[in-house]
């Protein structure tokens, strides 16, 4: 087995079941060959105790925890992890329905699997690895994913392109690696949508704003609706379940404006109360008029890392000011950040700021947060990231 021995003082955050390890706080590493991005490695205190095994990766995070305890990584090891996780799932009430065959069944830190996201749609699971200890387990994982899921799963799509680092040269790429799938339709709340795993981003759909969605059917009827960086139109297909008079989308991307409209089209067919627009969000809300009295505002991470912060924090505000400026009196906004640089204090300082550049008078509805199948390990509050404001505008 390959050892990382750390510095004096340096076990102290394992202490606290902190699943990382930095780089600096490695003394030195002995083994009989040398180290391999992905190597599984065993974690010593300056003492020889033990304290973890974890995937060994080149960067700032140099080990990702796998556990705390001295035991075998094998296909065992994996697949009681996912039955823990599939549980978990089950007592949210989002796996095991009719209705709904759309969840994150592992969220990486928050399920005690560092570095990996398995999304279930249908009877097909997205499997995208963001450590290269995960991309080399990757059958392993797959095996045990089959076992834990049974007849229920159909296929398992190998989705890591993107997500491992570039430098690692792996020679990754996308494609079933087990089975294949004869249908792209799933199911959210009784809502239809087609995924499109191949092409899309993340994992085909953002299955982590289910709840927020269900939020927005509630406050939609009879609403004029504007549904900003819509992407698949989830909340555009909420919208139009829960009344609203009429629904715009808008995303800047053509294809998106292609995924929305196809999933308007299979649930509410020949339905003219939507339309589509492939437009910048900041152009569309400088020019669009008055009209709409609840805004959904969905933007990409403005800020991917600390350095960006300032700057994201001013989009925010840019962004938000419009919305303030052009909602209708009595308007509902639902605004959000996906940044996980930006907290949550500092998000809603930045709408603070934008409510009082249009001199609006707000009052906060809601705080909404990422759903439960995307669970923060609480040994790791990072795995914190979205958030978001459901405001009235008087
Ligand atoms: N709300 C979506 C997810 C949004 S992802 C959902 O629930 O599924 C962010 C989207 O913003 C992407 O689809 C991207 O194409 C779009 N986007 C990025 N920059 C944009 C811009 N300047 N104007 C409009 N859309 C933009």
């Amino acid at each position: 087995m390959k050892t990382i021995i750390l510095r004096k003082g340096k076990e102290e955050s394992l202490g606290r079941f902190h699943p990382w390890i930095f780089s600096g706080a490695i003394h030195h590493t002995e083994g009989d060959a040398a180290l391999e991005e992905g190597d599984i490695v065993e974690v010593l205190a300056s003492d020889g105790r033990f304290l973890a095994l974890g995937h060994w990766q080149i960067g700032s995070i140099a080990v990702r925890v796998l556990t705390f305890k001295r035991q075998k990584i094998d296909v065992a090891f994996w697949q009681k992890r996912l039955a823990v996780a599939l549980d978990v799932r089950r007592a949210i009430g989002v796996a095991g329905r009719e209705d709904n065959d759309i969840y994150r069944l592992v969220h990486g830190e928050g399920d005690n699997l560092p570095g990996l996201v398995i999304d279930i749609y249908g009877t097909t699971a997205v499997m995208q690895a963001h450590s290269v200890g995960m991309h080399v387990c990757r059958q392993q994982i797959a095996e045990a994913l089959r076992k834990t899921m049974g007849e229920s799963l159909h296929a398992i799509y190998y989705k890591s392109e993107t997500t491992l680092p570039f430098k690692a040269q792996l020679g990754q790429e996308n494609g079933f690696i087990w089975g294949e799938s004869s249908d792209d339709v799933a199911r959210e709340n009784g809502l239809a949508f087609h995924i499109d795993w191949l092409k899309g981003q993340k994992t085909g759909f953002f299955v982590d704003q289910r709840d927020n969605r269900s939020l927005v059917e509630h406050y939609s009827k009879g609403r004029k609706v504007l549904n900003m960086f819509c992407y698949t139109g989830g909340f555009s297909v909420y919208a139009m379940r829960g009344g609203a008079e009429l629904v715009h989308s808008v995303d800047s991307s053509a294809k998106a404006v292609e995924l929305v409209d196809a999933n308007i089209e299979l649930n509410f067919p020949g339905d003219n109360r939507h339309e589509a627009f492939a437009e910048d969000a900041f152009k569309f809300m400088d020019e669009m008029q008055t009209q709409y009295d609840l805004i959904i505002l969905d933007p990409p991470a403005f800020a991917k890392h600390k350095d960006a912060l300032k700057n994201a924090l001013r989009g925010y505000t840019k962004l938000n000011a419009r919305a303030f400026e052009k909602i209708q009196p009595g308007g509902i906004l639902f605004t959000f950040s996906c940044s996980q640089a930006v907290n949550k204090d500092q998000f809603r300082t930045a709408v603070f700021t934008a409510a009082a550049i249009a001199r609006r008078k707000v009052r906060i509805l809601h705080q909404l947060h990422q759903p439960a199948d995307h669970p923060i390990n609480i040994y790791h509050p990072e795995g914190e990231y979205l958030k978001g404001l459901v405001l009235y505008v008087e």
